[in-house]
C-alpha cells in the first residue's frame, strides 16, 4: 500500500467567500475525502493557512523542512498552495530540497474546492496520480498536466489552464489512457536528498521600461540588496545611451553584487550575444539566465548567494542545472 502525505498551505483551493473576498481556511477533511482510495493511505497535515500572496521566504523554509523530513516516510507528497506564487515556491523548493527520492507535487485551483464548478478535484486527482508514480522530483500538477516545478509560470489569472511550462516540454498529461509521463525526460541520480535552508533573500528583480533610471541600482544597493536580477528587453538588450545601465551594473559587480540578466519575453532563451545592447551587458560581468523563467532565476540567485558571496562561484552555481531549470544545451551557443 502506498502512503501519500498531503501538506496544505491555504490558497483558493481551501478558501471560503467572505465580505472581504476569498479567505483561506482549513479544508483538510474535504481534500482527504476527494482523494479517498482504499489502496492508498493518506495523511493530511496543515502547515499554515495563507493566501499565497502572503507566502514569503519564512514560509519557504517551513515548507522545505516539512517536505525534507517527510521524504523517508512517504511514497509521495502533495502540497496544496495558492496559485499566485506557486511558481516561486515550487522553484525555490526545487533548490532547497535537492535530489528528492519521491515525487513532490504542488497543486491548487482557480475555484475553491467547495464551489460546484471547481477545478480542485481534477487538479488534486492529477497530483495524486503523480504522487503515486515513484518519479522523483518537484512538479506542479494543474489542468491535467504535470510540469517541472521550476519551469512553471502562472500565465492566466482565471482560466483553469493557469500554468505553462516555459521553454521545456510538459512532463506528463492525464487523458483517457490515464497518466502518461515522458519518462525519458527524468534524470536519475544516486545523490542523496539534501536540504538547503541557507538562502539569501536580499535579491531584487528590476523590470526595465524605457524610462527606468539606472540611478535605481545604487539606491537599491544602499538599501541592502545583495543580488540583482534585471529583466531586459527581447533576446537581451539594456540601454546604454542617456540612461546608461552598463556603468551601474559594472559598479554593482565591483561592489560584489551579482547581477543576473534575463528577458521580459516569456518564451525562448535570452541571448545577450546577439546585439551590441546585449554584448555590452555581458562584458560588464553580468550573468545570463539563458532559458530560465524569472521565478527560477530569482530563487536560484537567492540559493546561490546563500552558499557563497564569491562572484565566480555564484556564477558557477547559477549556471549548473539543479532541477531541470536550465537547459545545458543552451550553454555554448
Ligand atoms: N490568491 C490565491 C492564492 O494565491 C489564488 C489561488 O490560489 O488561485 O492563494
Amino acid at each position: 500500500m502506498k502512503h501519500i502525505l498531503i501538506l496544505t498551505t491555504g490558497g483558493t483551493i481551501s478558501s471560503i467567500t467572505s465580505k472581504e473576498g476569498l479567505i483561506p481556511q482549513n479544508a483538510d477533511t474535504l481534500l482527504k475525502e476527494t482523494l479517498h482510495d482504499s489502496s492508498t493511505e493518506l495523511t493530511v497535515k496543515s502547515i499554515f493557512v495563507l493566501d499565497s500572496s502572503n507566502i514569503q521566504p519564512e514560509e519557504w523554509k517551513i515548507i522545505a523542512k516539512q517536505i525534507f523530513d517527510a521524504l523517508p516516510l512517504y511514497d509521495g507528497i502533495i502540497l496544496t498552495h495558492g496559485t499566485d506564487t506557486m511558481a516561486y515556491t515550487a522553484s525555490m523548493i526545487s533548490f532547497m530540497v535537492q535530489h528528492p527520492n519521491i515525487p513532490i507535487v504542488f497543486t491548487g485551483s482557480q475555484l475553491p474546492i467547495e464551489h460546484p464548478l471547481t477545478d480542485a478535484i481534477d487538479n488534486l486527482r492529477c497530483a495524486f496520480a503523480m504522487a503515486k508514480s515513484d518519479i522523483p522530483g518537484v512538479f506542479i500538477a494543474f489542468n491535467r498536466k504535470i510540469m517541472f516545478g521550476c519551469r512553471c509560470v502562472k500565465a492566466r489569472t482565471s482560466s483553469f489552464d493557469a500554468f505553462e511550462s516555459i521553454n521545456f516540454k510538459t512532463l506528463g498529461r492525464i487523458s483517457a489512457t490515464g497518466l502518461s509521463i515522458k519518462r525519458e525526460m527524468i534524470h536519475t541520480t544516486s545523490l542523496k536528498p539534501k536540504l538547503v535552508l541557507d538562502i539569501n533573500t536580499e535579491v531584487f528583480l528590476l523590470k526595465l521600461t524605457p524610462t527606468t533610471s539606472p540611478k535605481v541600482i545604487p539606491l537599491l544597493i544602499e538599501n541592502g540588496i545583495q543580488g540583482l536580477v534585471i529583466e531586459a528587453y527581447g533576446a537581451g538588450g539594456i540601454s546604454f545611451i542617456r540612461r546608461d545601465f552598463i556603468k551601474e551594473i559594472q559598479a554593482a559587480i565591483q561592489k560584489g553584487i551579482p547581477v543576473v540578466v534575463c528577458s521580459q519575453c516569456l518564451y525562448e532563451r535570452a541571448n545577450f550575444n546577439i546585439y551590441e545592447v546585449g554584448t555590452k551587458v555581458l562584458a560588464s560581468g553580468a550573468i545570463e539566465a539563458l532559458d530560465m523563467t524569472t521565478e527560477a532565476t530569482v530563487t536560484k540567485l537567492m540559493y546561490a548567494l546563500g552558499q557563497t558571496s564569491d562572484l565566480k562561484k555564484i556564477k558557477e552555481i547559477f549556471l549548473t542545472p539543479i532541477s531541470y531549470e536550465i537547459n545545458p544545451e543552451n550553454y555554448n551557443n
